[in-house]
């Protein structure tokens, strides 16, 4: 399961990604809101920790700004004791839990676990989409049952295109998971990795949005359709 981690504050943030990482999660610490929103943007996370008060903006935005794209993820807050009008602000807008700071970690962990269990598509870490099924934890992906062979780029793809089901997918967004660092826009790569995906998993998942991305729907395309 991947976080994302919003907290400003270098001994907190330390401390709550080292104690979410002994847990076996994968975190991504950002301490500003610049860089959370482009992390929403590019990377695939399950949960958000959010700090409120950060340095180039107010945490609440980009929890408004998860709620209006209707990104599924649960965001827990992680606010003073003494902003309670932020505190009540946040669950005005979506939010899913909050923790007053100072916290013990063990508490973090055991809201994390409940929110993790709550929120949709993370029951047993497994992701399913009509017959296709991807387990993140052991990178394990089938196709009615049958196991399916993928590379880490193509794991990497269709993860995020399945936890993102029904949302297009911009290239640019795509190519990040494939080649960090981005590549010139006359590369292919990206086309060659979606072709072996959609002949390792079969047909009828993976649409093209012509000039813009790909998707995953969760619906099966009509009949006659692909
Ligand atoms: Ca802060």
């Amino acid at each position: 399961m991947k976080i994302l981690l919003i907290e400003d504050d270098l001994e907190l943030g330390n401390g709550v990604r080292i104690a979410l990482e002994d847990q076996g999660l994968q975190v991504t610490w950002v301490r500003r809101l610049g860089d959370a929103l482009h992390a929403i943007d590019t990377q695939a996370c399950d949960l958000v920790l959010l700090d409120l008060g950060l340095p180039d903006g107010d945490g609440l935005a980009l929890l408004a700004r998860l709620r209006r794209e209707r990104l599924p993820m649960p965001v827990l807050i992680l606010t003073a004791r003494d902003a309670l009008e932020d505190r009540l602000a946040g669950l005005d807008s979506g939010a899913d839990d909050y923790l007053v700071k100072p916290f013990a970690l063990a508490e973090l962990l055991s809201r994390v676990r409940a929110l993790a269990r709550r929120s949709f598509g993370l029951v047993n870490d497994t992701i399913e989409i009509r017959q296709l099924a991807l387990h993140e934890a052991t990178m394990r992906v089938t196709v009615d049952e049958r196991a399916v062979e993928l590379s880490r780029s193509e794991f990497e793809l269709l993860c995020l295109l399945m936890k993102r089901a029904d949302r297009v997918l911009t290239r640019r967004v795509l190519e990040e998971q494939v080649l960090p660092g981005g590549l010139d826009n006359e590369s292919n790569v990206l086309d060659v990795h979606m072709s072996n995906l959609r002949r390792k998993i079969g047909p009828g998942y993976i649409r093209t949005v012509r000039g813009v991305g790909y998707v995953i729907d969760r619906a099966a395309p009509a009949k006659g359709g692909a």
